[in-house]
């Protein structure tokens, strides 16, 4: 089999809250996604997406995921798309870095293997554990008491886990942190995910002032060193995200005993056979994991959905539901939110075909 065309399409979507906002006042109030399509000789096609969370969150903006997909096309025409190894050296020979502009072509060539198979992705990072996996509800970082309100309307619709976004004003954090904590049911997890957001002596006392409350602390500062101080500093569980792009980070990661949960984001690491790998490593060392992406679509959500479910239950610590947040639909057969647990897709490949129409007029195209 042989890649005979890609084609990559922009596609905006917006948000049912209207603004997403994290730490340091930055806020993205339209999704600009990248959607991926992967002709191959055999007529079968393959789907892939990448949605960087606005330009300021990790080094990834999306005109730069669509230059970066440009430039790797022409390098990928005549590869077999189903030798996902193969395909994924060609991309790293055709451009160093960039990893989220490989995540969707990555992404598309493993839905492409999945119809070639005729098994769900989910099968071939390993298999399903479980009928289900748990999600978690990212809580915009607005005032306090509107925080406490959302996470109360979020909970009504299912969910358990609510990550809150913080990393803003340290005494407003404590006031966010405390509020919602006094609200937790039994059963149900916090995350105060401050996105880097705040500098060492912020986050010293922010983790003191909490000490009585049931939270985990999320990628408190911008850089490893200053995260792992705070690590070192508090008995909240703690979580790694920003720091963590790749396997010499877990590793330094796991020796430096710096963190209890990783989150592994798809297009972080530069695609699911790179974001497996990370998976496998964290599950055999036993550090769980949540599982996600910088924001997408559905199908992003549908490869979230195929990794998660194939991770050991125990170690899934959390996911994310992208296509709940947004008002465009942008594919049929994505996995839906229910009660806020989600399965995914036994149908072959990522299990999604997008609508027609919604995509619009491709960005570009490289073929033959
Ligand atoms: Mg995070």
């Amino acid at each position: 089999m042989k890649i005979t065309r890609i084609t990559a399409y922009q596609v905006d979507l917006p948000l049912h809250e209207g603004r997403y906002s994290w730490s340091g006042g930055k806020s993205v109030d339209v999704f600009d996604s990248t959607v991926v399509r992967i002709e191959t000789d055999e007529g079968i096609v393959g789907h892939g997406e990448v949605c960087p969370l606005g330009p300021a969150y990790l080094p990834s903006y999306a005109a730069g995921a669509r230059t970066g997909i440009a430039a790797i096309a022409p390098d990928l025409i005549g590869a077999d798309p189903t030798q996902l190894d193969v395909v994924n050296a060609l991309m790293d020979r055709a451009l160093k870095g960039h990893p989220y502009a490989k995540s969707p072509i990555d992404m598309a060539c493993w839905d492409i293997l999945g119809q070639v198979s005729g098994l769900p992705v989910s099968t071939l990072l390993g298999g399903t554990f479980g009928d289900d996996f748990v999600l978690y509800r990212a809580i915009s970082q607005r005032p306090p008491q509107e925080m406490v309100d959302n996470v109360a309307t979020y909970r009504d619709q299912g969910y358990r886990r609510f990550q809150l976004k913080v990393g803003g004003d340290p005494d407003t954090d404590i006031e966010r942190i405390r509020a919602v904590g006094t609200t937790m049911n039994t059963g149900e997890k916090l995350i105060a995910d401050a996105n880097t957001g705040w500098l060492m002596h912020e986050a010293a006392r922010v983790v003191r002032a909490v000490d009585d409350v049931d939270v985990y602390i999320e990628q408190p500062c911008l850089s490893y060193d200053e995260c792992l101080s705070i690590r070192r500093r508090t008995s909240h569980p703690f979580v790694m995200d920003e720091t963590i792009d790749g396997l010499d980070a877990l590793m330094r990661g796991h020796a430096d005993d710096a963190m209890d949960v990783v989150n592994i984001k798809i297009s972080k690491f530069g695609g699911l056979t790179k974001a497996r790998q990370a998976r496998d490593l964290c599950a055999s060392l036993g550090i769980a994991m949540t599982i996600e992406d910088s924001w997408g679509g559905d199908i992003t959500t549908a490869a979230i959905s195929h990794l998660a479910h194939s991770t050991p239950t125990e170690l899934l610590f959390t996911a994310t539901d992208f296509n709940s947040y947004v008002t465009v639909s942008i594919a049929d057969g994505a996995p839906q939110r229910d009660n806020g647990r989600m399965a995914s897709s036994n149908q072959p490949g990522l299990g999604i075909t997008p609508i027609p129409g919604v995509l619009g007029e491709p960005v570009f195209t490289t073929s033959i």
